[in-house]
């Protein structure tokens, strides 16, 4: 395979989509194994939600892990997101992220989690050099946790991890909360109002159709624009221009200055044109979109051929080939295809 010009420099370059995307960001999943079932990821009828998951020996290790991150941040990746699964189950994590944060090209490691290992990990996580947390919570009520979770989640338990967060100094932690009407709907206001006045920002994250085992139903979303006027009616709220282009969250600040909101809406206002994000999952296979079903196996060479060369350039051939937009064009024939679950791909 020719290896582009570009490549052969020691300079980064982005690269450009089908679609004239760049390439900006990293998801990684560093595993697949999760201690929650939450019913719209992993419902614990499912295939993983009893327990099949990725062998240990087919994930990469810490190393290869580092080599496909380091070949990313040589095609334009300057923000890494590592996640899962439940990432922080991975062994030996906060030693994988003190690698990454020697990588000079990568200028914010952020993190999501479910967030009940945070007492133990926070500050390891800190010191090895983890730019940015986010951790998911859907509710404040724990019968409704106990329904989305499995039965797994303690809120207690989550609620620790965020102060153990804060403590180890991560400041802005981003709150992910999945709304489904009828399920979690009628507590998110309550949710809101815990976090208000502090430094954290919740992010209401419209369900999504991803995978095939959550029995998703377009009338369980509720629109974030609805969020928006319900919001606005309890604390008034103004927009926030965005940070870039690519940012997946609609941003809202409290007009009263006690704190700021963010919205998701992959399935009411789509936001394909501006994604500049590239996933691997925990046993290297890359996908190009969230809902994709035929990824590129990076394994062979990450594990046995080990020139970087030929894995960026691999990637930059994937990248280049690009044209998804499956938000864009949900619903229309043709797109009712099998799908990677979001426990493998990395949400
Ligand atoms: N286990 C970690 C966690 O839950 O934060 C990281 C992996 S999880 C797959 C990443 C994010 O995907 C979480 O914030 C979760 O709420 C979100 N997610 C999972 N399934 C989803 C769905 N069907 N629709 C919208 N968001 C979803
Ligand atoms: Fe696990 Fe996260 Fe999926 Fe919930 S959303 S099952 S915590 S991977
Ligand atoms: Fe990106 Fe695919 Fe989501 Fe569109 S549907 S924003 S292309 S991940």
């Amino acid at each position: 395979m020719d290896i582009p010009v570009a490549l052969k420099s020691v300079e980064a370059v982005p690269s450009l989509d089908g679609l004239q995307r760049p390439l900006r960001e990293l998801r990684m999943s560093v595993i697949d194994r999760c201690n929650f079932r939450c019913t719209y990821c992993m419902p614990a009828d499912s295939l993983q939600g009893r327990g099949v998951f990725l062998p240990l020996e087919k994930l990469l290790t810490d190393h290869e892990i580092v080599d496909v991150v380091h070949a990313f941040t040589r095609l334009g990746v300057h923000k890494l997101r590592i996640t899962g699964g439940e990432p922080l189950i991975r062994p030996g994590l906060p030693a994988l992220i003190e690698q990454l944060s020697a990588i000079g090209e990568l200028d914010d490691i952020a993190l999501t989690t479910n967030g009940v290992m945070l007492p133990r990990l926070a500050e390891d996580l800190a010191a090895a050099g983890l730019s940015r947390i986010t951790v998911s919570l859907d509710t404040l009520d724990q019968e409704v946790l106990d329904r989305l979770s499995g039965g797994k989640a303690k809120l207690g338990q989550i609620l620790d991890g965020i102060a153990a967060a804060e403590s180890a100094g991560f400041e802005d932690i981003k709150i992910n909360s999945v709304v489904q009407q009828g399920i979690n709907d009628h507590t998110i206001l309550d949710l809101l109002e815990h976090f208000r006045g502090t430094s954290h920002r919740v992010r209401l994250i419209e369900f999504m159709d991803v995978g095939n085992s959550n029995h998703w139903r377009s009338e369980d979303v509720v629109s974030n624009a609805d969020w928006v006027r319900r919001i606005d009616q309890r604390w008034p709220i103004a927009p926030v221009g965005a940070h870039n282009p690519s940012e997946t969250a609609k941003r809202y600040s409290d007009r009263d200055g006690q704190g700021e909101i963010g919205v998701i809406s992959s399935i009411s206002q789509p936001f394909c044109g501006g994604c500049t994000r590239a996933r691997v999952t925990a046993d290297g296979i890359l996908y190009t979109c969230l809902f994709g079903n035929q990824g590129t196996n990076l394994m062979p060479l990450v594990r046995h051929n080990r020139n970087r060369e030929d894995l960026a350039g691999k990637i930059h051939e994937v990248w280049a080939a690009r044209k998804d937009r499956y938000s864009e064009e949900r619903g229309q024939p043709g797109h009712d295809q099998k799908k990677v679950e979001m426990y493998r791909m990395g949400g």
